[in-house]
């Protein structure tokens, strides 16, 4: 037996010596569609750390450093590891179609690169709206408790939906099929694919997280080429993923520190959001930098207003105002339902933060007035952050606000025709509207409670305050909204209004989550057996396609199906940020 084993194990080392080595790897990536005249890092990595005289890379059948203009660098065993590197930061190429050989002894790598040129300018401004992990059940939902639903027909349209132009638009990164915020926010804002968790990077062999070859980001060519003002609002941290990507290069979101040095860098005029402790350094109170770095200093001397609350914040705008730091929460900003209906989270500590559609409005005063134009982006973040905790009420009240911040950048759009408005998830959540629950229904149990077909009554919501959330949820008929991850858990059936749901604890054993046993216990409560790995303790994201609408000059473009980097080409394409 043992015998057996060991030839098993020298026939498979034969196997993995005769196949062939690793091909080269280059960067920017096959098929990547670059803006022209935009700054990237042309990178190619050679395996088994050949010298550079046995390696050959050409680009258009010409040697690469013909094509750029400038010498390239080369790293035999760069940072020590078993590879050689070829590098030109901050190249950049006039339109056209390029193909670039990579060529290593007998083995030949290849990719071709698009850079396209943009038309002359159509929009003086773009206002880019993300929902996080937006999907189709969270619209739909949103649509039934805000509009209402009557003998199949709504009460009226989401400013979301009332648009003229829709796309379906595929998320998954250059890595995975399933992506995460960072790389598909990465995709809006610099039009290029790359990997799970990195912003404004393609992702290398390199070890430290800023080494990795970079690509610009959509603010950063506004700064080179214009003058248009810039415009960042979140009710996440705001170096959370979505807003981080218009200003960050680094294989790692969670590098908060430097994406902090990041927006310093970029400067855009308008930053809001939570997330303050990075902001502090690190001798102060609460502070979650290990450097010295006073980011608010810092920005105060750059000519900022900066702003704690909902208060501070109007104060600034109405005293003129045109660059305002925002920092509104230490963590994230709470959700509609907790400022509006619970009233939990962190609302008895942070009582006066401003809301998404209030951020927006805040941000369209300080924005609007600038002669070139503004590029704004808002991100109702916790669509997200409530799916993953498979929250859907809170996730569903975050939609409405993204609804209702569209409709104040459709009020200030009206008939001006120059302001492009897209409103688009980043990826989607396994999630869908099945039923509703009746708890005049017979039977003990939640699945006897829940109604399907024609047994799907129409919820009984409390009445809808002005701004269309409904005034009381934990009603007898509601909405059944299910999620198709999760870890092992218990379902309660009812919306969670002593805070946001936590679906699963910490387990006896390392790194694995059980139910949380605390909604266990609530009458009617389902165990469910989860159906993730046993290290999640939330829901995860779906590969599914997002829905994204838009209206404006550039609209049109959006049609049929399109993979997440053309938002870039159309926001690109709109405001003619293509050529030197
Ligand atoms: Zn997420």
């Amino acid at each position: 037996m043992q015998a057996q084993r060991l030839l098993m194990m020298a026939v498979a080392a034969t196997l993995a010596g005769a196949a062939p080595a690793v091909a080269q790897t280059i960067y920017p990536i096959d098929r990547a569609e670059i803006l022209e005249g935009s700054h990237f890092d042309f990178k190619v990595e050679f395996p088994d750390a050949p010298a550079s005289a046995d390696v050959n890379v050409t680009v258009n059948g010409k040697p690469a450093a013909e094509i750029f203009g400038r010498q390239t660098t080369f790293m035999q065993n760069e940072e020590g590891q078993k590879h050689s590197a070829m590098w030109l930061r901050g190249a950049s190429l006039p339109a056209g179609r390029y193909v670039v050989e990579a060529t290593q002894g007998s083995n030949k790598s290849t990719v071709a690169w698009e850079v396209f040129s943009t038309p002359a300018r159509r929009a003086k401004n773009v206002i880019l709206f993300v929902g996080d992990g937006f999907s189709i059940a969270h619209r739909t939902a949103a649509r039934i408790m805000s509009k209402g639903l009557k003998e199949g027909r709504y009460g009226g349209e989401l400013a979301i939906d009332d648009m003229p132009n829709m796309a379906l638009i595929s998320t998954s990164g250059s890595d995975s099929v399933v992506t995460d915020s960072a790389n598909a926010a990465h995709a809006y804002t610099t039009g290029h694919k790359s990997c799970v968790n990195a912003l404004g990077v393609y992702c290398a062999k390199n070890a430290l997280t800023l080494d990795h070859p970079k690509v610009e980001t959509i603010s950063e060519v506004i700064r080179r080429r214009n003058k248009m003002a810039i415009g960042v609002v979140t009710n996440a941290e705001i170096e959370d993923a979505t807003p981080a990507s218009m200003v960050a290069h680094t294989r790692r979101r969670s590098d908060y520190n430097d994406i902090v040095k990041m927006f310093l860098d970029v400067k855009p005029d308008v930053i809001m959001g939570g997330g303050s402790p990075n902001f502090l350094p690190k001798a102060t109170n609460g502070s979650k930098r290990t450097d010295d770095l006073d980011a608010i200093a810092k920005f105060k001397e750059a000519g900022y207003s900066v702003a704690t609350s909902k208060t501070e914040m109007n104060a600034a705008v109405s005293g003129g105002a045109k660059k305002l730091l925002g920092l509104y929460n230490t963590g994230n900003i709470d959700g509609a339902f907790d400022l509006r209906l619970a009233k939990k989270g962190t609302i008895s500590k942070f009582p006066d933060q401003p809301d998404v559609v209030e951020q927006t409005k805040a941000a369209l005063e300080m924005l609007k007035g600038n002669e070139d134009g503004f590029f704004l982006m808002v991100e109702s973040a916790r669509i997200d952050k409530y799916s993953h905790s498979l929250d859907w009420e809170r996730a569903v009240f975050d939609t409405i606000m993204l609804d209702n911040a569209v409709k104040a950048a459709k009020d200030f759009a009206g008939e001006r025709n120059d302001t492009l408005i897209i409103v688009v998830a980043d990826h989607a959540h396994p999630v869908s509207l099945i039923g509703s629950y009746n708890d005049d229904r017979p039977g003990q149990l939640l699945r006897d409670k829940l109604g399907v077909y024609q047994d799907s009554v129409v919820p009984n919501y409390g009445p809808r305050d002005a701004d269309g959330y409904p005034t009381d949820v934990n009603t007898s008929h509601r909405l059944a909204v299910v999620f198709g991850t999760y870890p092992d858990t218990c379902d309660t059936g009812r919306p969670y209004m002593d805070g946001e749901r936590v679906p699963a604890v910490a387990g006896a054993e390392k790194n694995t989550y059980v139910a949380n046993e605390k909604d266990c216990t609530a009458p009617m409560a389902v165990r469910k057996q989860g159906n993730l790995p046993f290290e999640s303790n939330s829901g995860v994201h779906a590969a599914d396609d997002v829905v994204l609408t838009a209206m404006g000059p550039g609209a049109e473009k959006f049609r049929g199906h399109k993979p997440n980097t053309y938002v870039f080409r159309v926001m690109a394409e709109a405001l003619a940020l293509g050529g030197k």
